[in-house]
């Protein structure tokens, strides 16, 4: 067992601190505030690697392996939750999907433009009448010859309005309920889709969530993912990589609001001294350091598992569940330390409270976490092998050239 990063675990780590501190921190409070999208930092986070860290070069990617992209999550949402939610919606839930299921030529297709972040991706499963469950959705693909016809609606998907390819998912046989879905990857401009913004979000802000409309899209066959009815196991195994980024990212919350905390205690002053001299105070921050500690072991095992291409949907939802609850949490006693101030968009710990909120309920809500941890603790629960697995990292493949 070893808990030591690599020298290049860290050298990302510094990179994507670096990166959030002299390019997100200064200019996010202005995007949160007029809810506005920051697109500015999508070439910004193309140019350095980020937006493909853990695909390989021969695909355009920066060819660094699982854990790096948990140390980039973690990073990014030390900055900010939605610029976080943004790389954990375009490379977890769309591009490494394609990398998992797709065939040779979608992968060569559709993965460089994403990898540099010269096309940004989303995920559609959620829709109005269906969310935590899936199999309840609505949206239908009928094949006519080459082509599927898409019929539906998505609601709550990050960057609908702002992406230009989508990953989303339909029925093609009802009847089989989850057996019938099927994946199909649409782009912007196709007739009959439409895009648009979910407007007075709780947090958020700096996050485009809007809502998707297919009214008789036109999709050639050669844009399915995977074979028809693999569309329940494709999304399921996208989202076992985006909760691992979320976990990541809480702990990135969690990091950003002790630190404040900490500074801000240092200087208030009531009743003569600082308030960090209380014992009370002390003790949020000593919770603040457990939950990051305990947080950190549950994120870097999970990308530990990926890494040797183990499945790990328990391991990450289990990551997942307590470190967004953690930072949810934690955020709350930011805000309680920063006292009135804190309750105010003066400090950063109020956007914090509000942003951890979201992830509580997005990619599984805790209670979905606490079905799957007693499933398997029943024995009810098992995972079958996959006809296509995220692939263990290998550094000789990934950062070959072709
Ligand atoms: C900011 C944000 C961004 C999002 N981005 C995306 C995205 O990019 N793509 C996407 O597809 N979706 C996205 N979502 C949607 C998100 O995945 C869903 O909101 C989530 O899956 C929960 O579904 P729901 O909101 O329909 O709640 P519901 O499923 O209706 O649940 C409502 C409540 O009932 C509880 N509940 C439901 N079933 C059970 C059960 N069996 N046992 C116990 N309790 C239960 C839930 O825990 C919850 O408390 C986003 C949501 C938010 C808030």
């Amino acid at each position: 067992m070893d808990f030591e990063l690599t020298a290049e675990h860290k050298m990302i780590r510094d990179m994507i601190y670096d990166f959030a501190r002299k390019e997100i921190k200064p200019i996010i409070k202005e995007y949160d505030k007029n809810h506005e999208f920051p697109m500015e930092l999508v070439p910004k986070m193309g140019a350095m690697g980020f937006m493909g860290v853990c695909l390989p070069v021969r695909y355009g990617g920066a060819g660094m392996d699982y854990i790096s992209f948990g140390l980039v999550a973690e990073g990014l949402e030390w900055a900010d939750s939605s610029v976080r939610e943004t790389l954990a919606v375009h490379l977890a839930l769309h591009a490494l999907p394609i990398f998992q299921w797709g065939t040779e030529e979608q992968k060569q297709r559709w993965l460089p433009p994403l990898a540099t972040g010269e096309k940004l991706a989303c995920f559609g499963l959620t829709e109005p009448g269906a969310g935590s469950d899936v199999a309840g959705m609505a949206s239908r693909a009928r094949r006519e010859g080459d082509v599927y016809i898409l019929n539906g609606e998505k609601m709550w998907i990050t960057l609908a309005d702002v992406a230009d390819r989508f990953l989303v998912f339909a029925k093609t046989d009802p009847e089989k309920k989850h057996r019938g879905i099927t994946a199909f990857v649409l782009e912007r401009g196709m007739p009959g889709l439409t895009t648009g913004t979910i407007e007075d979000k709780l947090g958020v802000w700096a996050s485009n969530t809007g809502w998707i409309s297919m009214s008789d899209v036109e999709v050639p066959v050669e844009n399915r993912l995977g074979e028809e009815g693999e569309g329940f196991k494709i999304a399921m195994s996208a989202i076992d990589n985006a909760r691992y980024t979320v976990a990541a990212g809480a702990v990135g919350l969690m990091k950003a609001a002790m630190e404040e905390s900490i500074a801000y205690a240092k200087q208030r002053k009531t009743f003569g001294q600082p308030i960090a001299n209380y014992q009370l105070v002390q003790q949020m921050i000593a919770q603040m350091q457990q939950r990051i500690d305990i947080g950190e072991l549950l994120v870097y095992k999970a990308g530990w598992l990926k890494n040797k291409g183990v499945r790990n949907t328990r391991e990450t939802s289990m990551a997942k569940w307590f470190c967004t609850e953690a930072a949810f949490q934690t955020a709350s006693d930011a805000v309680q330390i920063h006292g009135a101030y804190g309750y105010s968009d003066e400090y950063n710990v109020a956007r914090y409270l509000r942003n951890s909120k979201g992830a509580v309920i997005y990619e599984g809500t805790s209670q979905v976490h606490q079905l799957i941890q007693a499933g398997y603790a029943f024995g009810w629960r098992k995972d079958k092998p996959l006809r296509k697995e995220l692939p263990a990292y290998d550094p000789d493949y990934w950062t070959a050239e072709a």
